[in-house]
Order: C-alpha cells, then sequence, then structure tokens
C-alpha cells in the first residue's frame, strides 16, 4: 500500500486551486494568515488538527453510503464501514457512552433528531430561554423547535445562577415531554443529575446539549451527562476540536425500552438520524471526527483540558482584579462573561477589541436591559488560546490589553466604537506579538521542520 496516496491528492489539490483559482486561493491564505495574527477568546471557537483537516479532505468523500455499517443502500462500502464503526468505538471510550452516532451533520441537527425521536408535534418541551444563554434549537420561538412544540422556559436567578427552583415549577405546571439542558454562554456547573431528577418527577426525557463543554466532559473536568441525561449531544468542533458535524450520545438509558412498547431509546435515535431526519452521511466527516476522537484518548488532550480550565479561573481573576463585574463570580468552565462599562455597551466593546486583533463576542448578562444584538456583557473563552499553549501570565496580559482597550473606547454618533489611534496601535502591536511568541500549534510544527 502506498501510504502517501492521501497526501498526494491533497497536495496537488492545493496546488491546482492555486493555479487555477488564486482568487479562492487567497481568501483562504488571508483568512489563516488572520487566524495567525489574531488573539482568539470567542467560546465557540476551537482550532481543528491539520491531521483532522486532513481526514476530512480524504477522496473517502466520493462514497455514498446511505444506511450504517453493515447495513448500506450501495456498494463500496468497506472503508466507510470501518471509518464509522472506528468512530462510534473511539467516541463512546472518550465520553463512556453506550451508544453513539456519529453522523448528525451539526448539533442543531442532532437537537432536533432528539425530538423528531421521542416527541410528537404540539407536545410541550422546556428549555433554558434563549436570552439566559439557551440554544435557539432549545425551543426558541424563531427555531423549528419553537414552532413545532409548545415550548416553555426557565432561566437564571440575579447571580447568573440556573434557577433550578424556577426549572422545577415551571416542569411541574406544564409536564413537558422533554427538558433541555446545556447552554451557550453559561460558566458554572451544570447539575444534571438534579435536572433528571425533576424530570423523573414530572416524567420527562432529558436532552443534556454539552456542546460548550464537550471537552471538559471528556477530560473528566465537568461532571458527565452520558447517564444523568437520557440523550446528550455535542458538536465536534468547538471543544472537541474536530471537523464541523456533532454527536449523539446514550448511557444507562440506551437500551430503556420506549412507550411505543417496542423498540428502545436508542433504536429510535438511530432510525430518527436515518432516515427519518438525513440522508446520506458525511463519510470524510465520519472519518474526520474518528481522528478527532483519537486524538481526544491522547494524553495530551487532558493537559489542553487542564489548561483552558487553568486559563479561564485566570482570566476571570484578572478581569475581576480591574474591576469588572464577572458574571457567576468565576468560572466552572471555558467561558468568562463579564459587564462592560455602563458608558458603552457589548457591540462597541466587540468592535473595539477587534480593530485589535483581540476576537470576543457580545453576549446579553442577566437582567440585561439591551437587545442580544447591543448586550451589555463580553463573553470570552480559552479554547484557542489554551490551544496555542498560552498560560495564566498570557491570559494576565489579555486582560490588561482587553481593559487598555475597554478604558479608552468611546460611542460614536452613530452608534460606532472610537478608540484612540494611539491605543489601536499599541494594543494591536502587543496582539500581534503575542501571537507570535504562541504560534498555532500546527504553524509552530512547520516551522521545527524547515
Ligand atoms: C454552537 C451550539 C450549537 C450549534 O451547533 P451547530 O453544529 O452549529 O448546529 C448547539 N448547541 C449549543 C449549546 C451550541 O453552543
Amino acid at each position: 500500500m502506498q501510504s502517501t496516496n492521501i497526501g498526494h491528492y491533497l497536495a496537488h489539490g492545493v496546488t491546482t486551486m492555486r493555479r487555477d483559482d488564486p482568487v479562492l486561493y487567497e481568501i483562504l491564505e488571508r483568512e489563516h494568515e488572520r487566524q495567525r495574527n489574531t488573539l482568539s477568546l470567542v467560546a465557540s471557537c476551537g482550532g481543528t488538527d491539520p491531521s483532522v483537516m486532513a481526514a476530512a479532505g480524504a477522496s473517502i468523500v466520493n462514497v455514498t453510503a446511505e444506511g450504517y455499517p453493515g447495513n448500506r443502500y450501495h456498494a463500496g462500502c468497506t472503508y466507510v464501514d470501518q471509518a464509522e464503526r472506528l468512530a462510534i468505538e473511539r467516541a463512546r471510550k472518550v465520553f463512556g457512552a453506550a451508544y453513539v452516532n456519529v453522523q448528525p451533520h451539526c448539533a442543531s441537527f442532532a437537537n432536533h433528531t432528539v425530538m423528531q425521536a421521542v416527541l410528537r408535534p404540539g407536545e410541550a418541551i422546556l428549555g433554558l430561554a434563549l436570552d439566559q444563554g439557551g440554544h435557539l434549537t432549545h425551543g426558541a420561538p424563531a427555531n423549528l423547535s419553537g414552532r413545532l412544540f409548545r415550548s416553555h422556559t426557565y432561566g437564571l436567578d440575579s447571580k447568573g445562577l440556573i434557577d433550578y427552583g424556577q426549572l422545577r415549577e415551571q416542569a411541574r405546571e406544564h409536564r413537558p415531554r422533554l427538558i433541555v439542558c446545556g447552554t451557550t454562554s453559561y460558566t458554572r456547573t451544570i447539575d444534571f443529575e438534579r435536572i433528571r431528577g425533576i424530570a423523573d418527577e414530572v416524567g420527562a426525557f432529558v436532552l443534556a446539549d454539552i456542546t460548550h463543554i464537550a471537552g471538559l466532559v471528556a477530560a473528566g473536568l465537568h461532571p458527565s451527562s452520558i447517564d444523568a441525561a437520557h440523550f446528550t449531544t455535542t458538536c465536534t468542533f468547538k471543544q472537541l476540536f474536530g471537523p464541523r458535524g456533532a454527536l449523539i450520545m446514550m448511557g444507562r438509558d440506551a437500551a430503556t425500552v420506549s412507550d411505543d412498547g417496542k423498540r428502545s431509546l436508542s433504536e429510535r435515535i438511530q432510525s430518527a438520524v436515518f432516515p427519518l431526519m438525513q440522508g446520506s452521511p458525511e463519510v470524510h466527516t465520519i472519518a474526520a471526527k474518528a481522528r478527532a476522537m483519537g486524538r481526544l484518548l491522547e494524553p495530551g488532550f487532558r493537559e489542553l483540558a487542564l489548561r483552558i480550565r487553568a486559563n479561564a479561573d485566570a482570566l476571570a481573576a484578572a478581569m475581576a482584579a480591574r474591576d469588572y463585574q464577572v458574571v457567576g463570580g468565576g468560572t466552572d468552565n471555558h467561558i468568562v462573561l463579564f459587564r462592560v462599562r455602563s458608558s458603552i455597551n457589548g457591540l462597541v466593546a466587540q468592535a473595539a477589541l477587534e480593530s485589535c486583533g483581540i476576537l470576543v463576542n457580545k453576549n446579553k448578562i442577566p437582567g440585561d436591559l439591551r437587545g442580544a444584538q447591543v448586550a451589555s456583557g463580553v463573553r470570552l473563552g480559552t479554547n484557542t488560546a489554551a490551544l496555542r499553549g498560552m498560560q495564566a501570565p498570557e491570559m494576565a496580559l489579555a486582560a490588561e490589553l482587553i481593559d487598555e482597550v475597554l478604558r479608552h473606547t468611546g460611542v460614536g454618533a452613530g452608534g460606532e466604537a472610537l478608540l484612540p489611534e494611539p491605543v489601536r496601535a499599541e494594543v494591536s502591536a502587543a496582539v500581534h506579538a503575542l501571537c507570535q511568541r504562541f504560534p498555532l500549534p500546527y504553524d509552530g510544527a512547520i516551522d521545527q521542520a524547515h
């Protein structure tokens, strides 16, 4: 076997794209430069390893493989079956799951799929409100989940913690068939067992969407939802550092027979992914998921996860030391959420920081009077910084730079961010130097190889 088949194929693709499609090639090159030279503190970003990208770029993409391993609708699926079985086996090991489906195209689809598997249109669901950190697919009115089902919400208390009392009240009042937990901006530990207890009281299923914290769950740094919830979903590209795509997982309820009296809950998920919701799987993405799961099983991943956590603690402490109000009083995961000074808003803060190469996102905070498009808070996350090898001193520097920018930011007549040019130039230079000192891991590897 020639071990360089895919290497030739990929290298040839890059060479011919550069020659035949310089416009697109230039866009992709510039995007890479942008990633290299900016400090990404966007909590929903990770960083995909080149070996994962290589798997996603392999010629396995040419296989159409409707169905599941051993039961496909087309010939030629020997290796696709092997790749899918490998992805499943590794994901089961990573998360300690009894059942894993690796075919969902994204976490949004994964959530819809779980709902389609166990709910009928018009039944009640209960999810964290969108403006409290819930996801669109947890029942927001703008999303199909909010249109197909009678959607009720719970929220956070004044300290920014999940209001389990309210969750229970809502559950007892509305008797939902499904309770959804998991959030996009929550900084504290989610008590999955407690939510399951409430669900059992009212006869509801629990869907834990652990997209944001999946890496910490995999590393044992956040309690697992796998056995506590009936269903766990996660995307694979945020904290799992894999390709864009998702997983649906189950633990102790995988074999539980559901109320049709025939099929187990995992069998219902299996047929809900295909043929109910999806057609042929993205087999190249499944190969890339297998590679990503392989990396999660390597010892280096736990170190990365520990660094993600330590960096978040350092960042939260440094922001608090600079008199920013940190929501929840700190963090148990990779997210730091803070309130901006009252003279500016989240949108302006995000724009001012981006003009200096610091990438964040505006975010609503508990009790926020501003809408989500403007917001009074900023959300930070440490996944990418930790991937670059940054540690506590760099997080202190990041906080210093953020503060330097925000202290000098004003709001123009048209609502735009105003930042004095000398401050912009000084902070930009510091960000650039920091990025040079902590290159993306693969850039470092390539430099060393030369
Ligand atoms: C990002 C996110 C999603 C959406 O994932 P996609 O794969 O982009 O559909 C779903 N749920 C949560 C909690 C998220 O943070």
